[in-house]
């Protein structure tokens, strides 16, 4: 499995001289499973560039949505594989039954908000409503769980001939309130996966006062990841106001941490462009996990 990040910022884009390096682009992460296909995590404005590299091919595209929150959907109208024609793609909503994140997609190409309507597209787009009956007919498997954020939305476990990754992003892991998924019920949900991609968007300066937004603390992470035994884990969804150099701190920050906690978790912060191969290898029952 092939995992690159082609946007990584949280909230809204971020272009600019400092933010070059990591990138400015919003939510969206691309899956090359080793049977070929294509699924791709949320729609943020880095999905644009992943649709530039995918109009190349006319393979079936799977987008899986986290939820309908702008930063994760804004892109989508610039997505080449939606204007050509016949290219199959298929849409999951992320919160089941109101279709709320799969309206707010949609409801973008209505004409007044961006100029070509959703109906007008030669793409064959299908959208999905039972989305855990259609996931599990797939070649891989997938889990979801409830996130813990400002009008739900889901975070995807995907494992595929033995290698696994987790997808959550806009989760806070303590939120004040009562939580839709509990702390425990994370770390059974991350445990042993090769790769942890996880919400990190605030530091500790930024609390008490942003308590409740939905999203995580960068230490929290940390300690979900260790108490998960992840193999790796990639800090996402970064704050529009953190430079590359405050990213810098926090690569150092992080790769101490796991060092002193004994060098079981590899830390990664989260880059547009950063692709990682994760292989299944049966001896010593480690899988890799490279970065191409
Ligand atoms: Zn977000
Ligand atoms: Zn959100």
């Amino acid at each position: 499995m092939q995992v690159t990040f082609y946007g990584v910022r949280g909230s809204m884009p971020a272009p600019g001289p400092t933010t070059v390096r990591y990138g400015g682009n919003t939510s969206c992460v691309h899956l090359r499973l080793n049977s070929g296909q294509n699924v791709v995590l949320d729609a943020g404005t880095g999905i644009r560039m992943l649709g530039n590299r995918l109009a190349d091919a006319d393979e079936p595209i799977l987008l899986l949505l986290s939820h309908g929150h702008w930063d994760h959907i804004q892109g989508y109208p610039f997505f080449a594989p939606i204007y050509q024609p016949g290219r199959e793609i298929v849409i999951c909503q992320g919160v089941e039954g109101n279709a709320a994140s799969l309206q707010a997609l949609i409801r973008q190409m209505d004409g007044s908000s961006f100029p070509v309507h959703a109906k007008e597209l030669p793409s064959q787009v299908s959208t999905i409503q039972e989305v855990q009956t259609f996931l599990d007919n797939q070649a891989f498997r997938t889990r979801r769980l409830n996130l813990n954020h400002p009008g739900g939305g889901y975070a995807y476990r995907i494992e595929e001939d033995g290698v696994s990754i987790a997808y959550i992003t806009d989760n806070e892991l303590e939120p004040p309130n009562v939580p839709q998924t509990s702390y425990p019920d994370w770390v059974d949900f991350c445990r042993d996966v090769d790769l942890l991609i996880h919400d990190a968007q605030y530091t500790s300066e930024d609390m008490p006062a942003k308590h409740g937004w939905g999203h995580s603390l960068i230490s929290q992470v940390q300690q979900l990841a260790s108490d998960a035994h992840v193999k790796n884990v990639a800090f996402y969804h970064h704050d529009p106001d953190r430079s590359d150099s405050d990213l810098d701190e926090i690569s150092t920050g992080t790769a101490g941490y796991f060092q002193t906690a004994g060098g079981l978790v590899t830390p990664w912060v989260a880059a547009e462009g950063l692709s990682l191969d994760i292989r299944r290898r049966q001896d010593p029952n480690v899988n890799t996990v490279q970065q191409v």
